[in-house]
């Protein structure tokens, strides 16, 4: 049997005519950019989360760049993220010249919480957790600490669309939460997508200004804003998908529940649940230490999987003149090294995952 690591194909055509109604609706419109559609988006989106404000954008990586932007965050300003983030967390620091200090994952492969105090400096502005794979830090400490010592709370939600943590959404935490709608997140447009939520009427004007070159009123520029607009064909797609989003989070649940009920071999780890949050399964990571062998067998085995990520941002060569070793971050070191992803996806039948179940079992 051939399992592929994901089909988006599939997804889409589980939805097909409401996603291809919207998209024709758009382009019959003659209306393109900033558009009923939108704000339509935006309004669903806020109510879906239940804040004040959405801001539509045109990726995730440009609304974690806004989100430091717009809440004064500079050269000379310090921002901790976790050593296992996403590249693209790490941009959203460095895009504005502020410092990112890393601090290592815990057994959930979130922040370790108890490092966070240790890495606060005067110049520290911020706390920037990446609920990672669609599991929620342990935010009821992480709040408290940004609470404590006064600084910005942003949540990288890119991964972690309707999960909760203590029966509170991700995003709803701190002063902003930022959103990737790239098209295989829990929620996915069919191009570049991205937004803000805040319940903060003055920085979600200050976002509204900087997404649209700094002005308003057109000509009337300001600040110094850029380009950043999510057009309306995404628009009008995300509606759909918003419509389904808990019906895409129960089904890859359910398959991950298979996973976890059906995988027992002693050289396989799955990482554990937080008790007091639900997880959307965006990815469905497993550990093992023999990495190499334990893919190319499942290749060989018909089974498609990926890693995520092999290199952790803070050894990225790009950040190389900083001078961290891999050995700086062990658990974010150790994650990189056997870290592998299971297909999983809505749309995945289940015998793939029976399948794949049988194959991890057999590994020797
Ligand atoms: C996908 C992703 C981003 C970036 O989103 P884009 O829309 O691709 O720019 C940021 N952070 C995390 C954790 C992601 O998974």
């Amino acid at each position: 049997m051939q399992v592929e690591y994901s089909v988006l194909k599939r997804t889409y055509d589980i939805y097909k005519a409401e996603y291809e109604e919207a998209a024709l609706r758009v382009l019959r419109s003659g209306w393109y950019i900033l558009g009923k559609e939108m704000e339509k988006f935006e309004e669903q989106f806020a109510n879906f989360l239940g804040v004040k404000h959405c801001i539509a954008v045109n990726s995730g990586t440009d609304a974690l760049i806004m989100s430091l932007r717009a809440l004064g965050i500079k050269e000379g300003d310090e921002v901790i993220v976790p050593a296992n983030a996403y590249i693209a967390s790490v941009i959203g620091v460095t895009e504005n010249r502020a410092r990112p200090i890393f601090v290592d994952a815990d057994v959930y492969m979130g922040m370790d919480v108890s490092e966070i105090e240790l890495k606060i400096t005067e110049k520290t502005k911020a706390i920037l957790p990446v609920h990672l794979f669609g599991q929620p830090n342990e935010m009821g400490q992480i709040t408290e600490i940004a609470k404590r010592h006064g600084l910005f709370l942003i949540e990288d939600c890119a991964q972690c669309h309707g999960s909760r943590y203590n029966g509170r959404l991700t995003g709803t935490f701190g002063a902003v939460g930022c959103f990737s709608f790239y098209p295989t997140k829990p929620l996915g447009a069919l191009g570049d997508a991205g937004a803000l939520v805040t319940d903060d009427d003055v920085l979600a004007e200050k976002l509204r200004l900087l997404r649209n070159y700094g002005s308003k009123v057109k000509y009337h520029n300001e600040i110094n804003g850029i380009n950043s607009r999510m057009d309306e064909v995404q628009a009008a797609i995300l509606q759909v998908g918003l419509r389904h989003i808990e019906e895409g989070n129960e089904e890859r649940n359910r398959l991950a529940q298979k996973y976890i009920r059906g995988i027992h071999n002693k050289k396989v780890r799955i990482p554990p649940r937080r008790e007091n949050a639900t997880h959307v399964y965006h990815l469905f990571p497993i550990l093992v230490e023999d990495r190499q062998q334990f893919c190319t067998y499942l290749a060989d085995n018909g089974v498609k999987t990926q890693i995520h990520y092999p290199i952790p941002p803070y050894v990225a060569k790009c950040y190389k003149d900083w001078g961290y070793q891999w050995s700086d971050y062990p658990n974010a070191e150790m994650y990189a090294n056997r870290e592998v992803s299971l297909p999983i996806y809505a749309g995945m039948p289940e015998r793939e995952v029976e399948y794949v179940i049988r194959v991890i079992n057999e590994f020797e």
